[in-house]
């Protein structure tokens, strides 16, 4: 996509100053974090591509205990995809996005059948693998290998815009963020890993969306969205549609030990191959929603437990209900099976059903 408006172009000698100022900072402040080398070591790219897949739309601290189950659990990428992948559905419960799963799961056994546990070091062979896009494919290139690769994250996206103070809202600035980001990194040989995390530490810790510490900055100097002034106001971003609101019941089953019926659901579409809790249908029209099992001796007893969640592109609101079913047999689809009531708070479920149970037990 050709970008709306050319980026200015930088000379040289800017440019130069600009990474020199950047990694000298990022020699002194870099983060620590457990998928990282250290200054002088070589990154690991299990760790990368891991880290970099758990990190698509999801915040540094929420990752960091993830990374490390699977690490301890699978410590290299022969053992993640010799893993089973209900193990591997059920490890990820809790991280959210849960296609990433799958997709992870799917991209270890590539790499270790067709590139016997080694993984591509352009982006161009990286894209090819599952869950490894645009982004993913860059970051690894840079990170894993130190090569020459333009890193966009929204880290990278604020700085490059307040850095230029591009005034044009998001997305629509992304090409120009792109080209600047572009003729930074682009076939620069000198560290391209430690650039492209540094542009993503300097986002994550000094140039954070809320009150920047420009004065803490390594790049304040040459930086036109604080040269004016407009640097809080920046990434502008377009207005996005409001979300529609599903509707929908969600069960506490029980039998005459005690059990919970928990519900595997379907391996594919939204929460696809996650363990859960039986549910009605989801709608935008709660008054036609029917009841996952009714009958007179099971009917569903409402209860004043409700669950609330937000996916990407709805929320949700269920309202909680109790069926009983001790004193006759009712027979559920394979997919569904009891769970004794202790086990309930060790199941690995998705974090709207770790809700619902919660509030149950
Ligand atoms: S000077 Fe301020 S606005 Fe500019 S890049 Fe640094 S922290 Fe961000």
């Amino acid at each position: 996509m050709q970008p709306k408006q050319a980026a200015d172009k930088m000379t040289e000698s800017e440019i130069e100053a600009f990474r020199r100022d950047l990694l000298d900072w990022y020699d002194r402040h870099r983060r620590t974090l457990p998928w990282r080398a250290g200054p002088a070591q070589t990154a690991d790219p299990y760790h990368v591509w891991l880290s970099e897949i758990m990190l698509q739309q999801t915040v540094v601290a929420a990752v960091i205990p993830f990374f490390l189950k699977f690490v301890d659990k699978w410590p290299t990428v022969h053992d993640l995809a010799a893993a089973d992948q209900q193990d591997v559905m059920d490890a990820w419960a809790g991280l959210g996005y849960y296609s990433r799963a799958r997709n992870l799961h799917k991209c270890a056994q590539v790499i270790a059948h067709e590139y016997n546990g080694v993984f591509p070091q352009v982006p161009a062979e990286l894209k090819k693998l599952p869950g490894i896009g645009d982004y993913t494919s860059a970051a690894i290139t840079a990170i894993a290998f130190d090569r020459p690769a333009t890193v966009i994250d929204g880290n990278v996206d604020r700085v490059i815009s307040r850095y230029f103070a591009i005034t044009e809202p998001l997305p629509d600035s992304k090409p120009q963020i792109r080209q600047y980001a572009g003729m930074l990194s682009e076939a620069r040989a000198d560290r391209p890993g430690d650039f492209a995390q540094a542009m993503m530490d300097l986002g994550a810790t000094i140039c954070t969306p809320k009150s920047p510490k420009c004065i803490l900055c390594p790049l304040s100097g040459s930086c036109k969205g604080h040269e004016s002034g407009i640097h809080q106001t920046l990434p502008h971003k377009k207005a996005k549609p409001q979300k529609p609101t599903r509707y929908g019941y969600i069960y506490w089953i029980t039998d005459r030990n005690g059990r919970v019926l928990c519900h595997r659901r379907p391996p594919e579409g939204l929460l696809g191959g996650m363990t859960g809790l039986p549910t009605s249908e989801w709608g935008e029209d709660i008054e036609n929603i029917k009841h996952f099992l009714h009958s007179d001796q099971n009917a569903p007893v409402k209860t004043k437990a409700q669950v609330r969640h937000v996916f990407t592109h709805f929320n949700l609101m269920l309202d909680g209900y109790l069926i009983d079913i001790k004193e006759n047999r009712v027979e559920f689809p394979e997919d569904y099976y009891w769970v004794s009531r202790k086990n309930m708070q060790n199941i690995e479920m998705p974090t709207v059903f770790k809700k619902f149970v919660r509030l149950m037990l």
